[in-house]
């Protein structure tokens, strides 16, 4: 943290990144530290690599976001302009797509900030620790270490969001009481948050209910002598019910919380590959599965990966999967 204050004594040129498909953590912690940088006078901007859902798009200067997917051109610029890329909450260059080429090219100092599993070596610094329960958390830790009389009501609020999504509600075992304590800290900064807990939880369209209905109806299937639950969704079920980025969010956790099931699955078909979204409580650990067959990754109890295969075909290896760790999800 010492490398990182001396680097940030200067102003600078900083590109903050995070990962595809950005979640509450991802954009609450990339917003908490611009709005920080900008306090501390640098240059900054946030670019992620494809969009995000409505429910996340109220933090202060969101309307700033850069969309890589939409907008290359000013992404490509602002990475070659830039002298310090911070990278949020991922650990690996191909979870941030076309982005991680450009980022791995540049001669900007890279920072890592980052609480998953095993990250690559691409980074100059790092703040990594597998404890802390949201990048969030650790962004916050870095503001305290800087100038914690910079926390105010939004930045506040971006942490909070990223602790709050990322514990699934101060539910995983990840919460810890110093978890506790820093969403004391940041409410006494102002963070509203009832207020956030409603934008983020209470913000459904109907649509979503209803695809969430249909795949707990129709879908969900128990495999594995009842340890593991699985949910397929084909691009004719999201289409047939609208589906919008973050409408299957919170779905693998319904399966989860079947009583004996250990290990629950989303595979979802998209345009360009198969998802998958694991699962696990206890022991079974989904990021080594999910590293072992689906080119993936995560953390013990919340991983995901993918497979460029045909439905059928990816579901049939999925299956295969389970089959053979049968023995360690029965506990
Ligand atoms: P989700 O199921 O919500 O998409 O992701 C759960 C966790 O797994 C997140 O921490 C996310 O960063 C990680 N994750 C999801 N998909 C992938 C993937 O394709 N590769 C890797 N390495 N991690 C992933
Ligand atoms: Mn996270």
């Amino acid at each position: 943290m010492k490398q990182i204050k001396s680097l940030l004594s200067s102003k600078n040129n900083i590109v903050i990144t995070t990962h595809v498909n950005p979640d509450g953590d991802a954009i609450g912690s990339s917003l908490a530290l611009y709005n920080f940088l900008l306090k501390m006078n640098h240059s900054v901007n946030v670019i992620v690599p494809n969009g995000y859902p409505e429910f996340l798009s109220w933090m202060k200067y969101n309307d700033r976001v850069i969309n890589y997917s939409e907008n290359k051109e000013k992404a490509n610029q602002l990475i070659h302009e830039s002298t310090i890329i911070f990278c949020l909450d991922f650990n690996n260059l191909n979870r941030i797509h076309g982005l991680g080429l450009l980022i791995e090219n540049a001669d900007s100092s890279k920072i890592l900030i980052d609480h998953h599993l095993d990250p690559s070596d691409f980074y100059d610094h790092k703040i990594h620790d597998t404890n802390a329960s949201a990048t969030a958390e650790l962004v916050y830790e870095l503001i305290q270490f800087i100038n914690p009389d910079f926390i105010d009501r939004h930045i506040a609020e971006c942490i909070y969001t990223g602790i709050l999504t990322d514990t699934g509600s101060f539910k995983f075992p990840s919460t810890s009481s110093r978890v506790h304590r820093v969403v004391a800290e940041l409410i006494d900064k102002g963070a509203e948050i009832n207020k956030i807990h409603n934008m983020i939880y209470d913000n459904n369209s109907l649509d979503k209910l209803k695809l969430m209905g249909f795949s707990l109806s129709q879908k969900l299937e128990i495999i594995s002598n009842g340890n593991v639950a699985y949910i397929v969704l084909s691009r004719k079920d999201l289409t047939d019910y609208n589906y919008k980025k973050g409408d299957t969010e919170g779905l693998v956790n319904y399966a989860l919380s079947i009583s004996r099931v250990n290990m629950a699955t989303l595979i979802i078909e998209t345009k360009e590959k198969i998802k998958f979204s694991f699962r696990s409580v206890g022991e079974f650990s989904v990021n080594q599965f999910a590293r072992d067959y689906f080119n993936g990754g995560g953390h013990k109890n919340a991983a995901g990966g993918s497979l460029e295969d045909k439905l059928s075909v990816a579901l049939d290896k999925f299956l295969d999967s389970v089959y053979k760790c049968s023995n360690e999800l029965n506990y």
